[in-house]
């Protein structure tokens, strides 16, 4: 993040991304609360990949999406922690027959986090979602989904996270 000078100084990120092993440990399938809980800040799941997801804000509480830097994946460190805000496009590349976008992660109540695309292909934005940016259809049941609009991955857990 440092190797691009007119970057650093829009965003002046000093992490340097290291690998190391985490265990986030959720149930499986993850169920519906009876009531939504906060995300707060720190890993609130993990892509299929293996990148941590943050939730939309950065340490300032400002749209972490607007206002920091990213690298050509999508993602940026804090400290040695490399993580996504919002779900890179790349990501959303198995739909169904349906065109429904796969599962790109899980987050930390246990529920699954989608693509970007609904039943038939068309790309969903916060107005089809609920406040924690998720829908319930099909057999597919309670699940989030990503979306080009803050808060770009969830606004609250559904789920009881742990
Ligand atoms: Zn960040
Ligand atoms: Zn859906």
């Amino acid at each position: 993040m440092t190797q691009y000078a007119a970057l650093t100084a829009i965003d002046p990120n000093p992490g340097t991304p290291a690998a190391r092993v985490v265990n986030y440990p959720f149930a499986s399938p993850g169920t519906v609360a009876a009531a939504p809980t906060c995300v707060g800040m720190g890993a609130i799941g993990v892509t299929l990949n293996g990148v941590v997801l943050y939730n939309a804000v950065d340490a300032r509480g400002n749209d972490a999406v607007a206002n920091e830097i990213v690298d050509v994946y999508g993602g940026h460190p804090a400290q040695t922690d490399y993580h996504y805000h919002s779900v890179p496009e790349r990501l959303d590349a198995a739909p169904g027959a349906d065109r429904h976008s796969g599962i790109i992660g899980y987050i930390r109540d246990g529920l699954p986090i989608y693509g970007y695309h609904s039943v038939g292909g068309a790309e969903l934005t916060n107005s089809d979602l609920d406040v924690c940016h998720g829908h319930s259809h099909g057999t597919l049941g309670y699940h989030y989904h990503a979306t080009m609009e803050y808060p770009y991955t969830i606004g609250c857990y559904r789920g009881t996270p742990r």
